[in-house]
């Protein structure tokens, strides 16, 4: 982080604004907005300033730059057209340890402005360290889009409410329930949002009235196979109401990034082989959490209901009696399928799809012959370390040695690597991958070669 976001007090504060022209008029608008109290340094200043300075809303003081206004001030904005100038005022306000905004050279400025929502008391600042505004901008005018109007009266709303829910909810959590409640709730935003008082009281009474669910219950969230933009909008939402969330190795660190920060992380990692937390022990770590009332989601790679063992888990809840839903992840199939340019059906080569895991339970039986058969697509997770039985296997049953087969590492990511060959050499390509690998194996993978589109190192 190469700047820490803060958000200043600046009412009553003196400040001081170098400059007097309609740059400086933007910077001066922004601190008056914030309540401070405005000394502006220039030789002339344009006709808002003297109005302002009629209205007593500031102080101009007409002059060079004089270095002796420096002192004692909160906060300095540097805003002249004369970079010389600009510079000596940071200088200045270096030697003084008062932080100073440059205009247009963050380089020289100890602290810099963002682009900014205003819901006030709602405001989201963004920034991109100086490097990139235009993407700051178009960030800002999204958020602008996606953040409603009336956000701020709802916030402020909350800020009234805020001392009667604490006295009538004991508890962190059911305040926590009840201000979720509260700010999804459509029609009392409209009501605020309209200024209809009977109707926001009304709803409010209501809200009040109603029993807070204490249950906890689990939420099976599939994260996708890595790059946090295949995440669904439900998982994300999910995620950042969870109290706790119980996670495994195939979580990226950028999705789990996207928790709250007060969110309870516990990390149930698996690995093929080698099991850190047994199943039966992580069943049982969802049971309890939900039992004390807690909104547990469990966070698994892909989608929770392909390998992913998301049946197990929920069966142990049902029996339990605890509530519980699933939010659908891309599964690596799907993931590595795109990112690597390989389609997995397609008209003149396969009309369908097999998704197989090279780990089986003992005893459990693979069709190998109908594995084996033309036209469709085969899909191995977890295969690596079976590439060879899986080669021969499909070999012996008939399939073409020279069918293409490809395996895709950590599909996805930045770090993802594509292996391209035939059935032939699978094992050799599997020598060459690590876990998470995946093992794409049909004449689409020649597809390739013209639909690669995701160039990764
Ligand atoms: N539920 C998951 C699969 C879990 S099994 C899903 O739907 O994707 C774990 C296996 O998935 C790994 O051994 C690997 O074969 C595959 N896998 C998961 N993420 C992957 C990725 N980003 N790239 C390649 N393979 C991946």
């Amino acid at each position: 982080m190469d700047y820490l976001p803060i958000f200043c007090k600046l009412t009553n504060r003196d400040c001081l604004l170098v400059g007097g022209g309609e740059i400086a008029e933007r910077k001066a608008r922004l601190l008056l907005d914030a309540g401070a109290k405005l000394t502006v340094n220039s030789p002339t200043f344009t006709p808002q300033f003297q109005a302002w300075a009629e209205q007593k809303q500031l102080t101009l003081t007409y002059s060079n730059f004089d270095p002796n206004l420096v002192i004692d001030k909160w906060l300095i904005i540097a805003a002249t057209d004369n970079d010389d100038v600009n510079y000596q005022v940071s200088l200045e306000a270096e030697k003084h340890q008062i932080f100073c905004n440059i205009v247009d050279s963050p380089k020289d400025a100890s602290f810099i402005m963002p682009s900014i929502i205003d819901r006030s008391p709602i405001i989201v600042a963004v920034s991109s360290a100086g490097k990139a505004p235009v993407l700051a901008r178009l960030l800002r005018e999204k958020l602008e889009g996606i953040l409603p109007q009336h956000l701020g009266k709802l916030a402020n709303y909350a800020g009234y409410l805020r001392q009667k829910v604490k006295t009538v909810y004991g508890s962190l959590t059911e305040r926590r329930r009840f201000w979720e409640k509260l700010f999804v709730h459509e029609r009392l935003a409209q009501a605020l949002a309209n200024n209809d008082s009977e109707q926001v009281e009304l709803l409010t009474d209501r809200l009040f009235s109603e029993p807070i669910e204490n249950r906890g219950e689990v939420v099976l969230v599939g994260a996708g196979p890595g790059d946090a933009g295949l995440l669904t909008l439900k998982g994300l939402q999910q995620i950042q109401q969870a109290d706790i969330i119980v996670y495994d190795r195939l979580v990226s660190e950028d999705i789990l990034n996207l928790t709250r920060r007060d969110a309870e992380r516990v990390f149930v990692g698996k690995r093929a082989g080698y099991h850190c937390v047994p199943q039966e022990q992580i069943n049982q770590i969802l049971l309890e959490q939900a039992q004390k009332g807690k909104r547990v989601v469990r966070l698994k790679g892909g989608d929770p209901f392909i390998f992913g063992r998301g049946g197990e888990e929920l069966e142990t809840l049902y029996n339990a009696n605890i509530p519980f839903s699933v939010v659908p992840g891309i599964t690596a199939a799907s993931g590595c399928s795109a990112y690597s340019g390989i389609p997995l059906t397609h008209r003149d080569y396969a009309q369908s799809i097999r998704l197989i895991t090279g780990h089986v339970k003992d005893g459990s039986h693979i069709d190998w012959q109908s594995l084996a058969a033309e036209k469709q697509t085969l899909v191995f997770y977890m295969g690596l370390s079976q590439a060879e039985s899986i080669r021969t296997q499909l070999i012996n049953h008939g399939m073409d040695s020279n069918t293409p087969a490809a395996i895709v590492e950590e599909g996805t990511t930045t770090k993802q690597k594509v292996l391209v060959g035939t059935l032939d050499n699978l094992h050799e390509l599997a020598l060459q991958a690590r876990s998470p690998s995946l093992m794409i194996i049909g004449q689409v993978v020649a597809l390739r070669e013209k639909l690669n589109w995701f160039f990764s190192s």
